[in-house]
This record gives structure tokens, C-alpha cells and sequence, in this order.
């Protein structure tokens, strides 16, 4: 691979990427507030319940469930969109762009993934 069909990878993961991420963090967060709304508005803080702890723990681990179904999409669009070492199938990350572009190596198992020195022509 070369220095440049790896950059035009990453740049179509960054692509693919940036509507899940930012569509779902804001749906995230509007499901999120959403929950601790309710919760707060069953079970105020000021008033005493004895489901109150109940719910707030249920309610803490609603709040996980639209946070990990995000983590799963972005994982998976990260799988099936980014650039993967041969040697040991590590998905590229835009994080590692530089460090590979510069070593031309898999972070991970440290084969070679890129040419350096050739031009990306
Ligand atoms: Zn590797």
C-alpha cells in the first residue's frame, strides 16, 4: 500500500465515521437527558422514597445501553471501513496515521503496511 491509498482510506473512514458520530453522540445525549429527566421527575432528590435508589441505579444503567449501542456502531463502521494490517488484521485508526505514514509499520504487530519512500504515485 502506499502512502497515499492509505491516506484516501482513512479518508473515506473519516467520512463514513463523522454522520455516526456526530448524529449519534447527539442522539445519545438527547436520550440520556431524557432518562435522567424522568427518573428525576419520578423521584426528586428533595423528597424521600424508598424506590428512589432503585430507580436511580436502573436508570444509570439505562443510560449505558444507548452509549454502547453508539460504541458498536462506530466499532463496527470502523471495521468494515478501515484500512487493516495484512499481517495481523489491526484496523488503522486516524489516530495512527501519522506514526504509520512516518515508520510505514502496523503499531501493532510492526510489519510493514506502507512503502515508505515511494512517492504514493
Ligand atoms: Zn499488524
Amino acid at each position: 500500500m502506499t502512502p497515499a491509498e492509505l491516506a484516501a482510506q482513512l479518508h473515506h473512514l473519516r467520512r463514513a465515521l463523522r454522520p455516526t458520530f456526530f448524529l449519534g453522540g447527539v442522539l445519545v445525549a438527547l436520550v440520556e437527558v431524557t432518562i435522567l429527566a424522568a427518573t428525576f421527575r419520578a423521584y426528586p432528590l428533595n423528597r424521600y422514597d424508598p424506590n428512589a435508589l432503585t430507580w436511580y441505579v436502573v436508570s444509570s444503567f439505562a443510560c449505558c445501553v444507548p452509549i454502547l449501542v453508539w460504541y458498536l456502531m462506530l466499532r463496527q463502521l470502523l471495521a468494515r471501513f478501515a484500512p487493516k494490517c495484512e499481517r495481523c488484521g489491526h484496523a488503522v485508526t486516524l489516530l495512527e496515521r501519522d506514526r504509520i505514514l512516518s515508520t510505514g509499520r502496523c503499531p501493532k504487530c510492526g510489519s510493514a503496511i506502507v512503502a515508505v519512500g515511494s512517492n504514493g504515485a
